[in-house]
């Protein structure tokens, strides 16, 4: 029997806004959830879904009621293996594609297998392709009362309006950088497999990560830190002209599309600050991009971010992450004094 809130405290407000809805019998069928990258929107849903699935859910202090956690669906929850829970996400970090929401549909409309509700998660709301958010369009219209939506969306990524008007938005605020460090830290110490991250490494992640939690501990665990130092490095030798285009590119390879979008857009949204004076977070990037602030106008930074954006709509046709770097990279020298560049 645990509480969410305890567990990561920054969810507690569109934890409670559930708490309350529930109380009054008010949950809407359909919640938008939005947050950023990491911050833990997944951990809220499973949290709801379980709390909506429980038989006996159990009263704590203060009016919160969670799931019980030992009863029969409880246990196939823990398990992952709960029938009436489904998730729908993108496949290789692309888009929720129209067969899946029409799976969606059809266990939308059928009864429940062992509990006596059932609980829908799409991850990401804001990847779904024109004709998956039209086909979600319908079930969203025919509320049923034995099902809940709950739809999770990136901050900064739209959500079709036809979709959004339909659900009950809530939002889960970053924890402040003392709050994310803590829960690092836990995490981290519970590691059974005697591997300790120094506490530069748990720093760099969660500076990366933007105090997004979830999303340093991934990259305390995986190998995005080291895969983001050899592209970067590739990126600071392409723009001084010392490596070419298709070199640099190639250190992007390993990231994946999404991770290499992700560092180009957090670059550009630096060279954005450093353009008005405020400071990077990116700190191996700072001399750099502070440099290119000074000799390049501020709608550069937002032509960059647009570039992102575009290589992000445009990843639905399976471009590599090879290629979407070169084209970012040639974008970026652009902001370089022509001696500097490359022939
Ligand atoms: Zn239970």
């Amino acid at each position: 029997m645990t509480d969410i809130a305890q567990e990561m405290p920054w969810l507690g407000g569109a934890w409670s806004a559930v708490q309350q809805r529930l109380a009054q019998d008010r949950l809407p069928h359909a919640l938008l959830i939005v947050g950023e990258r990491g911050v833990g929107k997944r951990e809220w849903a499973q949290a709801v879904g379980g709390l909506l699935l429980c038989s006996s859910p159990a009263k704590l202090g203060a009016g919160t009621v969670v799931a019980c956690g030992h009863c029969k669906q409880c246990e196939l929850m823990a398990a992952g293996s709960h029938p009436d829970l489904r998730v729908y996400a993108p496949e290789k970090s692309r888009m929720v594609k129209v067969d899946q929401i029409r799976a969606l549909s059809s266990f939308a409309v059928a009864s429940p297998q062992v509990a006596h509700h059932k609980v829908v998660i799409v991850d990401r709301a804001d990847q779904l392709n024109i004709n998956a958010a039209n086909a979600l369009l319908k079930t969203l219209e025919e509320p049923l009362p034995d099902v809940t939506l709950l739809l999770l969306q990136e901050s900064g990524r739209p959500v079709l309006p036809t979709i959004r008007s339909r659900c009950q938005a809530l939002t889960i605020p970053l924890p402040s950088a003392e709050q994310a460090g803590r829960w690092l830290a836990d995490k981290v110490s519970e590691l059974e497999d005697g591997s300790q991250p120094g506490t530069d490494v748990l720093a760099k992640s969660l500076l990366l990560a933007g105090n997004a939690p979830r999303l340093a501990l991934e990259y305390v665990m995986g190998d995005f830190l080291t895969l983001r130092d050899s592209a970067f490095d590739a990126f600071r030798k392409f723009m001084k002209g010392q490596v070419p285009v298709g070199e640099a590119a190639k250190a992007f390879k390993a990231l994946g599309l999404e991770d290499t979008l992700w560092l180009f857009e957090g670059w550009a949204v630096d060279l954005a600050r450093a353009g008005v004076g405020g400071e990077v977070t990116d700190p191996d990037a700072a001399d750099m991009l502070g440099y290119l602030a000074q000799t390049n106008p501020p709608w550069r930074a937002h032509e960059l971010l647009e570039r992102v954006k575009e290589s992000r709509s445009a990843a639905v046709y399976n471009a590599s992450p090879e290629l979407e770097a070169s084209q970012l990279l040639i974008a970026w020298r652009d902001l370089m004094p022509r001696k500097r560049q490359a022939s």
